[in-house]
């Protein structure tokens, strides 16, 4: 019988471990890791399970950088690059 408990423990660590990503995902935009109600834009874009398997843009940052949908974010993704080679570029 505690056998079958332990199992059950388990299992439930396991599928805890899977919905974290759902719970609390990350931001694409600022890393941070928030509950689900924070995020505005939260989409599966691969079969991958937990934090690889969906992009996720929070209510902060999408006010901040005016961000509606995915294509959004890779267009401002595209810009921060440009942006830093530039900056390095400066550098030296
Ligand atoms: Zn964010």
């Amino acid at each position: 019988m505690r056998k079958l408990l332990l199992l059950v423990i388990i299992f439930l660590v396991i599928l805890f471990f899977l919905y974290l990503p759902e719970l609390f995902p990350s931001c694409a935009c600022c890393g941070k890791k928030k509950p689900r109600p924070f995020f505005r834009i939260h989409r599966a874009v691969s079969l991958s399970l937990g934090y690889r398997g969906c992009r996720s843009v929070c209510t902060k940052c999408c006010r901040k950088h005016d961000l509606k949908d995915l294509k959004d974010l890779d267009r401002l993704v595209r810009i921060n690059r440009k942006v830093r080679i530039r900056q390095l570029s400066d550098d030296l």
